[in-house]
């Protein structure tokens, strides 16, 4: 079912007409050893040719292994309990899974995601779950990983049924890139079992899309049985050089993602993660596509632009200067135009 090998990419990609060269081969087979490849029968449907949006995100490349630069967990996830992070006062991250149903070269769990030997446990879940229970202020849990929609369907459901026995939780967030990566793996059983515990506490689904291209019939359909199961869909992308950043990339891909019920909700610059260096371009590019979006598209497609700090000191959202308060307390403000404008209340 996965394409995990070099030998079996090069006689898949040879039936579209696409060919690795020695060099090419050698090289993915030296990033392999260290960083697993995963890649499905649909997902690599939609590479078109060499060193596309779609290549770029999936393919191995030989800077992941020759670049020194970043850390293996640069924003300090691995502080304390196994498989939880608790960062902030209300919420916490609990990965769930170790497998995706691609390996994104620019993943930012990198250190483990394909890493069997690292997968989370029954046991290790449990006491992480037995954490959440003994902190009444965590009101809202997300399940991440990996790929939470890997997870067998039953593994899921237990899940779920026991984060739903801790009363103070109010809303449980999925994270998962199978509705792009993966479309057919959302199955009418699933969103039926979705479906069962989709309120009280509420469940959200976080999706991940990067190009326009990932945008197709399947994946159109995979989100539209999850919205048909009563749920509310968000996305997050990150600026990938070679992948997606320009505004004209976003504004097409979140006006389509709005178009099939998933709205825009963070805009990640790279972490600074070993191994994904060649992802990453000038913060300002962030901005940038911020500024192409906001005002010449609906306000809904335009997501928070975001630094996930390295260290761990959370995400911070980096705005366009739009407004400069004066002295006096009026405020100097342009719009999308650049046109000046005044806000003031005397
Ligand atoms: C991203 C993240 C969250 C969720 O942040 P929101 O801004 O609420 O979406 C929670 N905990 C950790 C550790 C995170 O990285
Ligand atoms: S789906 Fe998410 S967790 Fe899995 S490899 Fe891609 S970015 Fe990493």
């Amino acid at each position: 079912m996965f394409i995990t090998t070099v030998q079996i990419l090069k006689e898949k990609l040879k039936e579209k007409n696409i060919f690795l060269s020695d060099e090419e081969t050698l090289d993915i087979e030296k990033v392999t050893s260290k960083y697993p490849m995963r890649i499905n029968e649909y997902y690599l449907s939609l590479i078109k040719e060499k060193g596309d949006s779609i290549w770029n995100q999936c393919i191995p490349k030989i800077e992941e292994i020759t670049s020194e630069f970043g850390k293996e967990d640069p924003l300090n996830e691995e502080n304390g309990i196994p498989f939880l992070t608790h960062r902030y006062p209300d919420r916490c991250l609990l990965l769930v899974s170790n497998s995706c149903a691609m390996y994104c070269r620019f993943c930012t769990r990198k250190r483990k995601v394909g890493e069997i030997t690292k997968n989370p446990t029954r046991n290790g879940i449990k006491k992480a779950l037995k954490y959440i229970e003994e902190h009444q202020e965590i009101r809202d849990v997300i399940l991440s990983g990996g790929d939470p929609l890997l997870l067998s369907l039953e593994t899921l459901e237990n899940i779920l049924i026991d984060l739903r026995k801790i009363k103070h939780i109010e809303m449980i967030r999925i994270g998962t890139r199978i509705p792009c990566t993966m479309p057919e793996r959302v199955t009418t059983k699933l969103c039926e079992m979705l479906k069962k515990y989709n309120k009280n506490p509420i469940l959200y689904i976080n999706t991940h899309f990067e190009h326009p291209t990932e945008i197709t019939a399947k994946s159109k359909e995979a989100c539209e049985k999850l919205i048909d199961a009563g749920i509310s869909l968000g996305n997050q992308s990150v600026i990938l050089k070679g992948v997606n950043s320009s505004p004209e990339i976003f504004k097409e891909l979140n006006r389509k993602l709005l178009s099939i019920g998933v709205k825009p909700y963070y805009l990640y610059q790279p972490d600074l993660v070993k191994g994904t260096a060649h992802f990453s371009g000038p913060v300002k590019e962030g901005i940038k596509i911020i500024k192409g979006l906001r005002g010449f598209t609906s306000g809904m497609a335009v997501p928070h632009f975001v630094i996930d700090t390295p260290g761990g000191g959370g995400k911070i959202p980096l705005i366009p200067k739009y407004a400069t308060i004066q002295k006096d307390g009026s405020v100097k403000i342009k719009n999308y135009e650049e046109k000046n404008f005044e806000y003031r209340l005397n």
